[in-house]
């Protein structure tokens, strides 16, 4: 027989308000046993020991008490600017409970549609969107550095922007291949993504150029099927040019591209998870897919959630309201 629980009568006994700081404490606990940090005042003295002054830039501001939540205030000796340490992040002015935020990112990180987010994180639906567009404003650009290098697969993937603003099947218009956004999808063997909207309909060699150019080393071997608009890049980034020729029930086709076209197919299932997105968004998407594949790939070197949360509080963004 299972014990009686000897904290069920204490729970049971507090009051609605208590309940819920006990809940706040019990989070916060667990996110500092597993993490290093349980708070955001925690966090930012880890990794924002010392912040630049957000107005003029000044490095070496002056400690200013602290606020309430016991994060360190500070003050610019330049300007007189009075900052928090994480004014200047999408964390700015955040006033949830840090271990809220680590929930969302869990979920997001498993592509949880929006109000399923805030329902487990127990936040309005509004906040759920606002975070999310904090979220892509923080990994805004992190494909940028991405270079593929050594064996490097490419392929494309189309997705109907019907399918991503009114759901996948309905309001669909058939046929319409300049209907069809095209994702430019890249993978090395040291499984590097890199996923970049490339216009409508199919692309152009100048158009999978643009997308794709600066995201592959020079002398990498591309890997791909024989589309024609690859041969500028070829040509231009003096890659080994090794294609097949596009048919899925050749089975050496299929197992040359198994990477290239695992990736797409996840792409494609995560992008379907939020239907009803403003398809303007898609780029924004993308990143975060990438950004949290990556975190997901390197997670046992590196922990997910203390990288995450690292990478928020280091990276300069504003999170800009689009709604
Ligand atoms: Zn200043």
């Amino acid at each position: 027989m299972r014990r009686p629980n000897p904290y069920s009568g204490l729970v049971d006994g507090l009051s609605a308000g208590e309940l819920e700081l006990l809940h706040d404490a019990v989070a916060e606990r667990r996110l500092r046993e597993e993490a290093g940090f349980g708070t955001l005042a925690e966090a930012a003295e880890l990794y924002r020991p010392r912040p630049a002054c957000p107005s003029c830039g000044e490095e070496a501001p002056w400690r200013d008490g602290l606020a309430p939540s016991g994060a360190q205030r500070w003050r610019c000796p330049s300007c007189g600017a009075r900052f928090t340490p994480l004014a200047g992040t999408v964390l700015e002015n955040c006033k949830k409970p840090l271990a809220t935020w680590v929930d969302f990112i869990r979920l997001t990180a498993f592509a949880v549609p929006l109000g399923a987010c805030a329902e487990m994180c127990r936040i309005s639906h509004q906040t759920a969107r606002e975070w999310r567009h904090r979220l892509f404003a923080a990994v805004d650009g992190c494909q940028d550095r991405i270079v593929l290098r050594g064996r490097v697969w490419i392929d494309e993937t189309y997705v109907n922007d019907t399918d991503l603003s009114h759901g996948y099947g309905q309001a669909r218009k058939r046929g319409l291949s300049r209907q069809k956004i095209c994702v430019a999808v890249g993978i090395d063997a040291r499984k590097e993504p890199v996923a970049v909207v490339c216009g409508h309909g199919k692309p152009s060699s100048a158009r999978i150029r643009k997308a794709v150019k600066a995201h592959v080393a020079e002398g990498s071997t591309l890997v791909h099927d024989r589309e024609r608009a690859h041969n500028a890049l070829v040509r231009e980034n003096s890659l080994e040019d090794e294609s097949y020729k596009a048919d899925v029930r050749d089975p050496a086709y299929l197992e040359a591209m198994a990477l290239v076209n695992n990736l797409c197919s996840w792409i494609k299932r995560y992008l379907w998870r939020f239907t009803g997105m403003d398809p303007a968004n898609l780029q924004s998407y993308l990143n975060l897919y990438v950004y949290l594949f990556r975190v997901k790939r390197d997670d046992e070197r590196w922990p997910g959630i203390a990288r995450v949360v690292r990478h928020l509080l280091m990276t300069g963004a504003r999170f800009r309201s689009s709604t």
